[in-house]
């Protein structure tokens, strides 16, 4: 008889079978508050409590009543989910609020504009980011023809006066543009002139943009968004298919002004004093913009310091580059105020907004752009079918009132449960500092730093770490043995994340402190064996 037919497996296959070798092979079927439902091969049902918490979405957890409550009344009132290019309040209600609260949170910091930031909705995080990439650009291009057309005209009107005879060219002119002779005839002059200049100064505004981003950054997987995300692995299969990024470690930012020299190319315009020509170099707006986390989420949780970020402001501000700040991760309230920047004082340029905004439910981001650098051509160039729904709108607004209830209880709240968290953990590594390295990070995005394994004397630690697979390995024994679901983060392999919900108990806190002891015991002794599934 033939053989039984096996269920297909298309929908990447072979991540299932990385999750299985690591023990993570469940399948969620239920989820509320910090806790995920699974039935074993026993057919009973477990409970997981949630650390990941959808990578930073969840801060009021899995099905916060209040938002399951508001989905159900919005699909019961059938509201109009797809009506692109037509009026969209609700879009504008939650634009109006986050200018409400980067007004509130700012207030103290210079330079707020006074239009306000301008929102630009999106489907996901690195969607918004490919939105703040586009109109980084625009603005840029828009420079671009500026100052072409300025040279131009100048270059015009210059040629003309040395043709007709009311301007000379000066010496050092002269030699940068091929050693004209000083009795070159004035029509000569002239047309040396206008070549030289503008063929040098084509080439120059013609270069391709450049981005910068942080060293250990991740903004995303999409063909643009990928190319600031640090990450090699992620990044270099697909350096081809978009802008080139110049990465500079956050906390040398004079590596920044290193880096922007290196890269600086200047157009040649000209000066006219006393019938004599002279050369100026102007430089060209190279970088489009500059991409920077408060909090380094996936590079290992590692927090931007103030003065690092205030000094990365100052240098973009001063060549005219406008600094985004991807709080896709730590934005809506995670990091124990609604912006992380806010807590170091960063005014963004731009600000990218996603995960939190959906409340674990609707799909949905947003970039804001301060209203003095704002194109709005760009709205009619950029667009996506399901952007700025009345559903994802209207649960993100759902969403703003939890987080603004109470005079903003809830930041205070994530920040006090990351401390206590915190605590929990630094216990921890007081026991074990041969085995974790670190905790560290704000409110409720905190990472627990391991030891790199790469020369354990176990082979199976030691092969772990050397193919970035020891977060995942250890993610897989705690959820096995102690019905926890922890994550390494995405670029910093011996970093597991802890971004709980802000409802996440004392008790729970024990409990994962007591699994961490468990496992730091294993690690410590080196007993591999125990972390492989019986
Ligand atoms: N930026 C940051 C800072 C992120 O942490 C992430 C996701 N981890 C993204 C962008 C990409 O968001 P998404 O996965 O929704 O595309």
């Amino acid at each position: 008889s033939p053989p039984p037919p096996v269920p297909a497996k298309y929908a990447e296959r072979f991540l299932e079978d990385m999750l299985s070798a690591w023990c993570l092979d469940v399948e969620y079927t239920r989820a509320r508050g910090d806790t995920l439902y699974y039935t074993d091969d026993d057919g009973t049902e477990r409970a997981v409590t949630d650390f990941v918490g959808g990578f930073g979405s969840l801060l009021l957890g899995h099905h916060h009543p209040a938002v399951t409550a508001r989905m159900r009344q919005l699909l019961d009132g059938e509201t109009p989910v797809h009506a692109q290019f037509s009026l969209r309040t609700q879009a504008h209600q939650v634009a109006a609020r986050l200018n409400e609260i980067l007004r509130r949170e700012f207030a103290g910091v210079p330079d707020a504009p006074a239009g306000g930031y301008s929102a630009v909705f999106a489907n996901s995080g690195a969607e918004a980011v490919e939105a703040a990439l586009k109109h980084a650009e625009l603005e840029r291009v828009n420079r671009l023809a500026a100052l072409e057309e300025e040279l131009t005209a100048r270059l015009r009107a210059t040629a003309d006066a040395v043709r007709d005879g009311s301007a000379v060219l000066g010496a050092r002119l002269r030699t940068a543009i091929g050693g004209l002779a000083a009795d070159a005839p004035p029509g000569v002059a002239a047309d040396a002139l206008r070549t030289a200049l503008g063929v040098r100064n084509a080439r120059a505004l013609r270069r391709p943009p450049l981005f910068l981003a942080l060293t250990g950054g991740f903004h995303g997987k999409l063909s643009g968004s990928v190319q600031i995300t640090h990450n090699p692995a992620f990044r270099e299969p697909f350096a081809g298919l978009g802008p080139r990024a110049v990465f500079v470690p956050a906390d040398r930012p004079a590596e920044l002004q290193r880096a922007i020299a290196r890269e600086t190319v200047n157009v040649l315009d000209t000066t006219t004093a006393d019938g004599v020509v002279d050369l100026v170099e102007r430089p060209v707006p190279v970088f489009a913009a500059m991409f920077v986390e408060p909090v380094l989420g996936e590079g290992g949780v590692v927090p931007l310091r103030a003065d690092d970020a205030l000094a990365l402001r100052r240098i973009c501000a001063s060549h005219g580059i406008p600094l985004v700040v991807d709080e896709i991760q730590t934005g809506f309230g995670r990091c124990g105020a609604f912006f992380a920047s806010s807590l170091i004082g960063l005014r963004p340029d731009y600000l990218t907004l996603a995960k939190g905004i959906g409340g674990g439910i609707a799909k949905s981001s947003v970039l804001l752009v301060r209203s003095d650098r704002y194109r709005p051509e760009f709205e009619l160039a950029h667009s996506s079918t399901y952007a700025k729904d009345s559903l994802s709108c209207s649960v993100a607004l759902t969403v703003l009132d939890l987080l603004e209830a109470d005079g903003g209880q809830l930041y205070e709240r994530a920040a006090e449960r990351g401390r206590a968290i915190r605590s929990a953990l630094e216990e921890v590594r007081k026991e074990y500092p041969d085995v974790v390295a670190d905790v560290r990070g704000p409110g409720l995005l905190l990472g627990i730093e391991f030891h790199d394994q790469s020369d354990a004397a176990s082979p199976y630690l030691r092969d772990l770490a050397r193919r970035g697979h020891f977060g995942f390995a250890v993610s897989g024994y705690l959820l096995r043995e102690h019905d926890l679901r922890l994550m390494p983060t995405g670029s910093a392999p011996h970093t597991l994340r802890i971004e709980p919900s802000a409802g996440i108990s004392d008790a729970r806190i024990g409990h994962l402190a007591g699994a961490l002891r468990d496992l730091c015991g294993i690690i410590r002794n080196q007993d591999a064996h125990l972390l492989v599934r019986a």
